[in-house]
């Protein structure tokens, strides 16, 4: 393509009406756990896209800064009375920026086919004015008290948005504007004489306006859930003069576990779990025994910190399950308070959290009572968004 100036999108999001029903205006409706607009902003990132400006309504700021999150976006431009009067303030806005090219697009319209995106820069090369538009395939007939007469369909298209213009024009094509409001652009810049190409719109561009669109969005945007099993496991061997600690709960015993951090059998094995379920590698990856950082450290510091990557991945733990392996200490007097501590940690219901021991009828180092060994199971949930 040739080279072509900056390309802006101008997202029309000042409605405060829904009529989809709701006191929240339409366009910051959540949609799969997000505001609509932020479906519509993510939409438009395209490589012929440089900036995004978005109108939006008195008052919502608010919803605006929820829907931007942490984009790097330009200052919104307050609207006006109408959707005319929105774009040109947008427009106005605009003008300080040395825009070559305006895409006006609907927020309401979530789905944008990167295609179409091309077809009307493609089209801006040749033209000053191109519209995505798409044939009427229903029957069309007048309304009346009872089924009126049929209007042919064949010179008919249906118009979209977004609908994109060489700047310039369209700012003063708005500011020659004498009409009622006008319901798009294209006929803004007709009315000043400018000829509007059409291009090829999709079906996937339709406006959300009633409650069954936005059933029919939410299925469409709603990321699957994918559940996750993460396995961990973990052996320390018995000291003199160590303090025993497992589970997060120093438990009184003659001798504890030797190790680089407390020797917290338990919660290494369910770091690992969770490690594991996230393919986060494993403990020694984020803790180095070599690393004199971590010597004599709670390993309490390591369940949450596999439970900050959890988060961190949009996932949400969802069980813990763990097994002790050892002949002493007696676990059953400590489990409600270890599975209390690691719920808390985890910050999961005690019910989500389960603990439970063996012994090994006498057999291998833990039959000897030569250490302690613990298995540990974390499901996750991946997906969600929070
Ligand atoms: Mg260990």
């Amino acid at each position: 393509m040739e080279s072509r100036g900056k390309t802006v999108a101008l997202v029309v999001a000042a409605g405060s009406g829904s009529r989809a029903g709701g006191a929240l205006p339409k366009q910051y409706r959540p949609i799969a756990g997000r505001p609509l607009l932020s479906h519509t902003l993510d939409a438009l990132e395209h490589p012929g896209i440089d900036e995004i400006c978005v109108v939006i309504g008195e008052g919502q700021e608010p919803f605006y800064q929820r829907a931007v999150g942490d984009r790097l976006a330009m200052a919104p431009v307050l609207g006006g009375e109408t959707r005319q009067q929105s774009v040109r303030n947008g427009l106005e806005a605009l003008a300080r920026t040395g825009a070559s090219n305006v895409l006006v697009h609907d927020a309401a319209r979530p789905f944008i086919p990167a295609a179409v995106v091309d077809r009307l820069l493609d089209a801006l090369t040749r033209t000053a004015a191109a519209v995505p538009v798409l044939p009427v395939v229903d029957t069309l007939a007048k309304s009346q008290e009872q089924l009126g007469p049929i209007v042919s369909r064949e010179d008919l298209v249906r118009v979209q948005t977004p609908q994109a213009f060489h700047f310039e024009k369209l700012l003063k094509a708005h500011a020659m504007w004498t009409g009622p409001d006008a319901t798009d652009d294209a006929q803004v810049a007709r009315a000043a004489g400018v000829a509007v190409e059409m291009v090829a719109g999709d079906e996937a561009l339709e406006k959300l306006t009633y409650e069954e669109d936005f059933r029919r969005a939410e299925l469409k945007l709603a990321r699957p859930q994918e559940s996750r099993t993460g396995f961990g496991f973990d052996v320390h061997a018995f000291a003199d003069g160590e303090s025993l600690w497992l589970g997060g709960l120093l438990i009184p015993h003659p001798r504890g576990l030797k190790g680089h951090s407390d020797a917290d059998v338990v919660l290494h094995a369910l770091t690992d779990a969770l490690l594991g379920a996230l393919g986060a590698g494993d403990i020694g990856d984020h803790f180095p025994p070599s690393d004199p950082k971590w010597r004599g450290a709670a390993s309490s510091l390591f369940v949450e910190h596999a439970r900050f990557l959890a988060e961190s991945a949009g996932a949400r733990i969802v069980h813990v399950d763990v097994t002790i392996i050892c002949e002493a200490p007696r676990i059953g007097p400590h489990r409600e308070a270890m599975r209390s501590h690691i719920a808390d940690l985890l910050r999961l219901p005690i019910s989500s959290v389960s603990i439970k021991a063996t012994t090994t009828e006498g057999l291998g180092f833990a039959g000897r009572g030569e250490g302690i060994a613990a298995q540990a199971v974390a499901s996750i949930s991946l997906g969600a968004r929070t």
